[in-house]
Protein backbone atom coordinates (compact mmCIF):
# COMPACT_ATOMS: atom_id res chain seq x y z
CA UNK A 1 0.00 0.00 0.00
CA UNK A 2 1.45 3.59 -0.49
CA UNK A 3 2.62 5.42 2.46
CA UNK A 4 -0.31 8.03 2.19
CA UNK A 5 -3.62 8.42 0.53
CA UNK A 6 -6.12 10.93 0.56
CA UNK A 7 -9.74 10.94 -0.94
CA UNK A 8 -12.07 13.66 -0.79
CA UNK A 9 -10.28 15.69 2.48
CA UNK A 10 -11.90 18.56 3.67
CA UNK A 11 -11.25 21.17 6.39
CA UNK A 12 -13.48 23.60 7.57
CA UNK A 13 -12.77 25.99 10.33
CA UNK A 14 -15.51 27.74 12.49
CA UNK A 15 -17.73 25.04 12.23
CA UNK A 16 -21.69 26.32 13.28
CA UNK A 17 -20.35 29.89 13.36
CA UNK A 18 -20.54 32.89 11.02
CA UNK A 19 -16.99 32.15 10.69
CA UNK A 20 -17.13 29.28 9.32
CA UNK A 21 -14.56 28.23 6.07
CA UNK A 22 -13.68 25.94 4.14
CA UNK A 23 -9.94 25.66 3.75
CA UNK A 24 -9.56 22.35 2.00
CA UNK A 25 -11.72 21.60 -0.86
CA UNK A 26 -11.46 17.49 -1.58
CA UNK A 27 -7.95 16.89 -1.63
CA UNK A 28 -7.01 13.89 -3.69
CA UNK A 29 -3.10 13.23 -2.95
CA UNK A 30 -1.26 9.77 -2.77
CA UNK A 31 2.45 9.12 -2.07
CA UNK A 32 4.08 5.98 -2.98
CA UNK A 33 6.98 4.54 -0.10
CA UNK A 34 10.22 6.90 -0.90
CA UNK A 35 8.89 9.29 -3.00
CA UNK A 36 10.38 12.76 -2.58
CA UNK A 37 8.20 15.83 -3.01
CA UNK A 38 7.43 19.08 -2.30
CA UNK A 39 4.47 20.63 -1.43
CA UNK A 40 3.97 24.57 -2.62
CA UNK A 41 1.41 26.82 -2.91
CA UNK A 42 0.94 30.33 -1.83
CA UNK A 43 0.69 31.98 1.38
CA UNK A 44 -2.84 31.11 2.76
CA UNK A 45 -3.75 28.48 0.68
CA UNK A 46 -3.77 25.66 3.20
CA UNK A 47 0.01 24.28 2.99
CA UNK A 48 -0.17 24.38 6.90
CA UNK A 49 -3.48 22.79 7.33
CA UNK A 50 -2.90 19.90 4.71
CA UNK A 51 0.27 19.27 6.91
CA UNK A 52 -1.54 19.03 10.02
CA UNK A 53 -3.91 16.51 8.44
CA UNK A 54 -1.59 14.06 7.54
CA UNK A 55 0.50 15.01 10.71
CA UNK A 56 -2.27 13.59 12.08
CA UNK A 57 -2.16 16.59 14.52
CA UNK A 58 -5.82 17.62 13.14
CA UNK A 59 -8.60 15.31 11.76
CA UNK A 60 -10.19 16.36 8.01
CA UNK A 61 -13.96 17.61 8.27
CA UNK A 62 -14.77 14.90 5.54
CA UNK A 63 -13.09 12.41 3.52
CA UNK A 64 -10.78 9.44 4.00
CA UNK A 65 -6.89 9.32 4.71
CA UNK A 66 -4.93 6.05 5.02
CA UNK A 67 -1.53 5.99 6.09
CA UNK A 68 0.24 2.88 5.55
CA UNK A 69 -3.07 1.37 4.07
CA UNK A 70 -4.75 1.74 7.52
CA UNK A 71 -7.89 3.85 7.61
CA UNK A 72 -6.69 6.70 9.99
CA UNK A 73 -10.70 7.75 10.56
CA UNK A 74 -11.28 4.34 12.70
CA UNK A 75 -8.72 5.68 15.43
CA UNK A 76 -9.04 7.01 18.26
CA UNK A 77 -6.28 9.42 19.19
CA UNK A 78 -4.68 7.30 21.07
CA UNK A 79 -4.32 5.42 18.24
CA UNK A 80 -3.40 8.56 15.69
CA UNK A 81 -0.96 9.48 18.16
CA UNK A 82 0.85 5.82 17.80
CA UNK A 83 0.56 5.81 14.08
CA UNK A 84 1.90 9.24 14.56
CA UNK A 85 5.35 8.10 16.38
CA UNK A 86 5.93 5.05 14.38
CA UNK A 87 4.86 6.07 10.70
CA UNK A 88 5.83 10.07 10.55
CA UNK A 89 8.74 12.36 11.73
CA UNK A 90 8.62 16.23 11.25
CA UNK A 91 10.77 18.60 10.38
CA UNK A 92 10.01 22.36 11.21
CA UNK A 93 11.03 25.96 10.06
CA UNK A 94 12.20 26.03 13.62
CA UNK A 95 13.29 22.69 14.63
CA UNK A 96 11.86 23.12 17.64
CA UNK A 97 14.95 21.62 19.81
CA UNK A 98 15.25 21.57 23.19
CA UNK A 99 17.88 24.79 23.85
CA UNK A 100 19.19 23.00 27.16
CA UNK A 101 19.63 19.48 25.78
CA UNK A 102 22.75 18.29 23.99
CA UNK A 103 22.36 17.30 20.61
CA UNK A 104 22.27 13.32 21.37
CA UNK A 105 19.40 14.61 24.05
CA UNK A 106 17.15 15.97 21.40
CA UNK A 107 17.60 13.32 19.05
CA UNK A 108 16.74 10.56 21.95
CA UNK A 109 13.06 12.81 22.75
CA UNK A 110 11.05 10.56 20.04
CA UNK A 111 12.56 7.61 22.04
CA UNK A 112 11.69 8.83 25.31
CA UNK A 113 8.04 9.69 23.96
CA UNK A 114 7.70 6.05 23.12
CA UNK A 115 8.57 4.49 26.32
CA UNK A 116 10.53 1.03 26.98
CA UNK A 117 13.94 2.08 25.28
CA UNK A 118 16.65 1.12 27.67
CA UNK A 119 18.86 4.02 27.79
CA UNK A 120 21.93 2.31 26.55
CA UNK A 121 19.95 1.86 23.44
CA UNK A 122 19.01 5.22 23.26
CA UNK A 123 22.33 6.45 23.09
CA UNK A 124 23.37 4.20 20.78
CA UNK A 125 20.60 5.03 18.20
CA UNK A 126 21.13 8.62 19.19
CA UNK A 127 25.01 8.11 17.70
CA UNK A 128 23.97 6.16 14.55
CA UNK A 129 21.46 9.27 13.67
CA UNK A 130 24.14 11.45 14.39
CA UNK A 131 26.63 10.13 12.45
CA UNK A 132 24.70 9.79 9.74
CA UNK A 133 24.09 13.42 9.72
CA UNK A 134 27.51 14.37 10.31
CA UNK A 135 27.23 15.30 13.52
CA UNK A 136 29.03 12.75 15.88
CA UNK A 137 31.09 14.82 17.38
CA UNK A 138 29.25 17.31 18.35
CA UNK A 139 26.74 14.84 20.27
CA UNK A 140 27.38 16.30 23.63
CA UNK A 141 27.39 19.96 22.66
CA UNK A 142 24.09 21.58 23.80
CA UNK A 143 21.98 22.48 20.63
CA UNK A 144 21.88 26.57 21.43
CA UNK A 145 25.83 26.20 20.91
CA UNK A 146 25.28 25.31 16.98
CA UNK A 147 24.92 27.00 14.17
CA UNK A 148 21.06 27.00 12.41
CA UNK A 149 22.13 24.53 9.94
CA UNK A 150 23.93 21.88 12.63
CA UNK A 151 20.72 22.27 14.57
CA UNK A 152 18.33 21.74 11.49
CA UNK A 153 20.79 18.66 11.06
CA UNK A 154 20.25 17.36 14.50
CA UNK A 155 16.30 18.29 13.84
CA UNK A 156 16.64 15.96 10.77
CA UNK A 157 18.28 13.14 12.98
CA UNK A 158 15.59 12.95 15.51
CA UNK A 159 12.77 13.11 12.61
CA UNK A 160 13.95 9.61 11.62
CA UNK A 161 14.46 7.92 14.95
CA UNK A 162 12.06 5.69 15.06
CA UNK A 163 12.16 4.99 11.01
CA UNK A 164 9.71 6.50 9.72
CA UNK A 165 8.27 6.02 6.21
CA UNK A 166 7.32 9.57 5.71
CA UNK A 167 8.57 12.80 6.51
CA UNK A 168 6.82 16.08 6.82
CA UNK A 169 8.89 18.86 7.02
CA UNK A 170 7.38 22.83 6.72
CA UNK A 171 9.67 24.99 5.49
CA UNK A 172 13.24 22.80 6.95
CA UNK A 173 15.18 25.54 5.28
CA UNK A 174 13.31 28.77 5.43
CA UNK A 175 15.61 29.79 8.33
CA UNK A 176 18.90 28.90 6.51
CA UNK A 177 21.53 30.91 4.78
CA UNK A 178 21.53 29.69 0.97
CA UNK A 179 24.72 26.74 1.64
CA UNK A 180 22.81 25.40 4.70
CA UNK A 181 19.70 24.91 3.04
CA UNK A 182 21.26 23.50 0.25
CA UNK A 183 23.08 21.10 2.49
CA UNK A 184 20.16 20.24 4.37
CA UNK A 185 18.23 19.37 1.65
CA UNK A 186 20.79 17.36 0.29
CA UNK A 187 20.93 15.81 3.41
CA UNK A 188 17.08 14.71 3.21
CA UNK A 189 17.68 13.76 -0.15
CA UNK A 190 20.32 11.68 0.68
CA UNK A 191 18.42 9.75 3.07
CA UNK A 192 15.21 9.15 1.00
CA UNK A 193 17.55 7.47 -1.26
CA UNK A 194 19.45 5.59 1.28
CA UNK A 195 16.24 4.74 3.61
CA UNK A 196 13.61 4.85 0.85
CA UNK A 197 11.96 7.27 3.28
CA UNK A 198 9.29 9.16 1.62
CA UNK A 199 9.52 13.34 2.14
CA UNK A 200 6.61 15.97 1.73
CA UNK A 201 8.65 19.16 1.92
CA UNK A 202 6.64 22.63 2.39
CA UNK A 203 8.90 25.00 0.76
CA UNK A 204 8.94 28.99 -0.81
CA UNK A 205 12.17 27.90 -2.35
CA UNK A 206 11.51 26.98 -5.93
CA UNK A 207 15.48 26.34 -7.01
CA UNK A 208 14.69 23.23 -4.22
CA UNK A 209 11.37 22.50 -5.50
CA UNK A 210 12.39 21.39 -8.37
CA UNK A 211 15.07 18.96 -7.48
CA UNK A 212 12.69 16.78 -6.12
CA UNK A 213 10.68 14.53 -8.05
CA UNK A 214 7.42 15.67 -8.19
CA UNK A 215 6.23 19.23 -7.09
CA UNK A 216 2.30 19.20 -5.87
CA UNK A 217 0.98 22.75 -6.02
CA UNK A 218 -1.72 23.93 -3.91
CA UNK A 219 -4.41 27.19 -4.90
CA UNK A 220 -7.30 27.98 -2.86
CA UNK A 221 -7.63 24.40 -0.95
CA UNK A 222 -7.33 22.68 -4.23
CA UNK A 223 -4.12 20.93 -5.29
CA UNK A 224 -3.17 21.92 -8.95
CA UNK A 225 0.17 19.01 -10.01
CA UNK A 226 2.82 19.38 -12.60
CA UNK A 227 4.75 22.53 -13.87
CA UNK A 228 1.88 25.12 -13.90
CA UNK A 229 1.29 28.76 -12.73
CA UNK A 230 4.21 29.39 -10.04
CA UNK A 231 6.91 27.36 -12.34
CA UNK A 232 6.12 28.40 -15.26
P1 LIG B 1 2.97 29.04 6.96
O1 LIG B 1 1.55 29.50 6.74
O2 LIG B 1 3.21 27.62 6.57
O3 LIG B 1 3.51 29.41 8.30
P2 LIG B 1 3.88 31.38 5.65
O4 LIG B 1 2.98 31.66 4.51
O5 LIG B 1 3.67 32.10 6.92
O6 LIG B 1 3.88 29.82 5.91
O7 LIG B 1 5.35 31.61 5.14
C1 LIG B 1 6.49 31.12 5.82
C2 LIG B 1 7.68 32.02 5.50
O8 LIG B 1 7.83 32.16 4.08
C3 LIG B 1 7.51 33.42 6.05
O9 LIG B 1 8.75 33.84 6.53
C4 LIG B 1 7.06 34.23 4.86
O10 LIG B 1 7.52 35.56 4.96
C5 LIG B 1 7.74 33.52 3.71
N1 LIG B 1 6.94 33.57 2.50
C6 LIG B 1 5.59 33.51 2.43
N2 LIG B 1 5.17 33.57 1.15
C7 LIG B 1 6.28 33.61 0.39
C8 LIG B 1 6.53 33.65 -1.02
N3 LIG B 1 5.55 33.64 -1.90
N4 LIG B 1 7.81 33.69 -1.43
C9 LIG B 1 8.81 33.69 -0.55
N5 LIG B 1 8.65 33.65 0.79
C10 LIG B 1 7.41 33.62 1.26
P1 LIG C 1 -0.56 28.14 4.27
O1 LIG C 1 0.17 27.18 5.16
O2 LIG C 1 -0.58 27.70 2.85
O3 LIG C 1 -0.09 29.54 4.43
P2 LIG C 1 -2.76 27.69 6.07
O4 LIG C 1 -3.10 26.25 6.00
O5 LIG C 1 -1.97 28.17 7.21
O6 LIG C 1 -2.11 28.13 4.69
O7 LIG C 1 -4.11 28.53 6.03
C1 LIG C 1 -5.12 28.33 5.04
C2 LIG C 1 -6.32 29.18 5.41
O8 LIG C 1 -6.95 28.64 6.57
C3 LIG C 1 -6.00 30.62 5.72
O9 LIG C 1 -7.01 31.42 5.18
C4 LIG C 1 -6.00 30.64 7.22
O10 LIG C 1 -6.36 31.91 7.68
C5 LIG C 1 -7.08 29.63 7.55
N1 LIG C 1 -6.87 28.97 8.86
C6 LIG C 1 -5.80 28.19 9.20
N2 LIG C 1 -5.94 27.72 10.45
C7 LIG C 1 -7.11 28.23 10.92
C8 LIG C 1 -7.81 28.12 12.17
N3 LIG C 1 -7.33 27.38 13.18
N4 LIG C 1 -8.98 28.78 12.27
C9 LIG C 1 -9.46 29.49 11.27
N5 LIG C 1 -8.86 29.65 10.07
C10 LIG C 1 -7.70 29.02 9.90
Amino acid sequence: SPVLRLEGVRKSFGIGTPAETEVLHGVDLVLERGEFCALIGPSGSGKSTLLNIIGLLDRPTAGRMDIEGQDTSLLDDAGQTRLRGHSIGFVFQYHHLIPAFTAAENVMMPMLVDKGWPSAAMRQRAEELLDQVGLLRWKDNLSSHMSGGQQQRVAIARALAMQPSLILADEPTGNLDTRSAEDAFQLMRRVNREQKTAFLIVTHNLDLARQTDRIIQIVDGRIVEGNTGLLA
